[in-house]
This record gives structure tokens, sequence and C-alpha cells, in this order.
């Protein structure tokens, strides 16, 4: 749906005699609709389905915008309607035409999948890091949960609160200082800190944390590093998210508890794991990674 919204925004309406375009629901006048730019006023609009076509007359050589509402109106909204009208002045309408759909991304405004791929090329998808959560070398269940934690859905005490679970304790499982969300088990909670902090000191990075799991994986990158490197160090959050999800899963649901260090070492072993998958890896050791300057 997101997508399709996103996809949407690239599609503008070149008005004609306004038969084929909804009036209120419709991206017609600016790139919103003006349901959305007057939402007070579609409630009391007459008919919420209106066509463009059915809200002016012509009047000589001028329009004259009649939109039509269901009551008296109050001073305020009066106010409001000349807003409306200001903004439908300014519309140009060629009434001996029919609407026509402009993909904005072609000069000529038809749309074509090259256009489209061309355009997402340059521009890249940069609301979301796709390529730093579906990583091919790791497993999917991991990749799904990483997934999960970027889009802040996995079910931590605070998102069952959401949901409309009661949860009795809502304090962080690994640490029991603060409120358990996703950015603070993932990244804020002083236990997964010690497990960000060994990596990155082993890859010999400093690197600031952002706020969230999500801006985390948008800006996870390094320059200049060797191809070897670079495999591990774009698996390193999902080997993190993956251990931190697992621990606070161990200790609610098994009673068990790992210690830092123990967790460091568990992590360690299955990036190691991971990242063997990759064929450049094969008859290599992968722990030399940690050792080499670039
Ligand atoms: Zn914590």
């Amino acid at each position: 749906m997101k997508n399709f919204l996103a996809l949407a925004a690239r599609v503008s309406i070149r008005i004609g005699n306004g038969n084929r375009t909804k009036f209120w629901k419709d991206p017609w006048c600016s790139d919103e609709p003006l349901v959305e730019s007057f939402p007070l006023l579609f409630q009391c609009a007459s008919d919420h389905e209106a066509l463009v076509g059915e809200c002016y007359s012509i009047s000589g050589d001028s329009v004259l915008w009649t939109p039509s509402f269901q009551m008296n109106l109050f001073d305020w909204e009066v106010e409001k309607v000349l807003n409306l009208l200001t903004c439908l002045q300014n519309q140009e309408l060629d009434y001996s035409l029919k609407d026509k759909w402009h993909w904005k991304w072609n000069s000529d405004g038809v749309f074509s999948v090259k256009s489209l791929v061309a355009n997402l090329s340059r521009r890249g998808v940069p609301d979301f890091p796709d390529r730093q959560v579906w990583n091919p070398n790791s497993p999917t269940k991991a990749n799904f949960l990483v997934w999960t934690m970027a889009l802040n859905k996995c079910l931590s005490k605070e998102n069952l609160v959401r949901r409309g679970i009661q949860v009795s304790d809502l304090s962080c499982s690994l640490c029991g200082s603060s409120a358990e969300s996703t950015d603070h088990l993932c990244i804020h909670c002083p236990y997964s800190t010690q497990l960000w902090n060994h990596f990155l000191n082993s890859l010999k990075v400093c690197w600031v944390m952002p706020r969230s799991v999500k801006e985390l994986l948008c800006c996870w990158q390094l320059m200049g590093l060797s191809k070897k490197k670079k495999a591990v160090w774009k698996m390193v959050p999902i080997v993190v998210v993956w251990s931190i999800w697992t621990e606070r899963n161990t200790r609610i649901f098994s009673n068990k508890i790992l210690s830092p260090e123990e967790l460091i070492q568990k992590s360690v072993g299955k990036l190691i794991s991971w990242v063997s998958v990759d064929a450049d890896f094969r008859n290599y050791n992968v722990s030399n990674v940690f050792l080499s300057s670039s």
C-alpha cells in the first residue's frame, strides 16, 4: 500500500471538463486531494463523490465554482470556503477536453516501465534499508526478524501494550532499568551496547548510534573496506539484533541468562558461520578479517 501511494504521487491529473475526476478525492487541484487539504469542509459537503465537472458552471468566459454543502455554514467554515475558492480560482480548465492522467517521470506524460526503472535506480529507495535487511547470506528467519525490528513491529513489551495486551512489568528484559521498546532493546540497552561495542572495536570503527533500528540500518555503510571486511560489516547488525532478541526470549521463556561475554562469544560464532556461506570465504579463516587493517 505504501509503495502504491508512493507511485500515485508520481501521477498528476490534467483537468479538462472535469467529468472523470472526483472533486474531493482525486489529487487534481494540488498534490493532495481536497479532502486532505480541507477535511472539515469535506464533512459538510453535499456529495462526497461529486465530480469536478459537477462543481462549476460557465458564465461567459468565466468559470464559476459552485461546490455545494449540506447545511448553513458557521463563520469559521465560511472562511475555509473562501480559502477553497481561492485555490479553485487558480485552476485552468479546458472544458473542450477530457481529463487526463499525467505521468510525471516522462516528458510526454505517458507511463512507461523504462521511465519508472530509470528513476527508481537514480533516486534509490530512500525510506527503507532493504539492502541491509535482506542480506542473502544470513538465514531468512534472521532477515525477517531484522525487518520487523526496523518496522518496530516486533513483540517488545511496549508493542504488546500498544496492541492492548496487559503487561505487568514493562522493564527491559535485559537490563531491567528502562522500558522495553524495540529501539532500547536493540540499540540503547547497556547490555546490548556491550555487544555492539565488541564488534565495532574488533573492526576498529568509531560509530555513533542513531535513535532507531531503522536509522541504524539506513546509515550502516563504510567506505573503503576490503570485500571480505565489507561482508562481515554488513552481517554485524543482523547477528547483533538476532542475538539480542533470542537472549531476551530465552530469559523470558526459559529463565536462562547469558552474561554479556557469553553472548559476545556466541554471536561471534554465529557471524562466522553465516558469513562463511559466501563463496569468497571458502577456505578462509573469517577471524582474520577482525585483524586486518581495512
Ligand atoms: Zn535494557
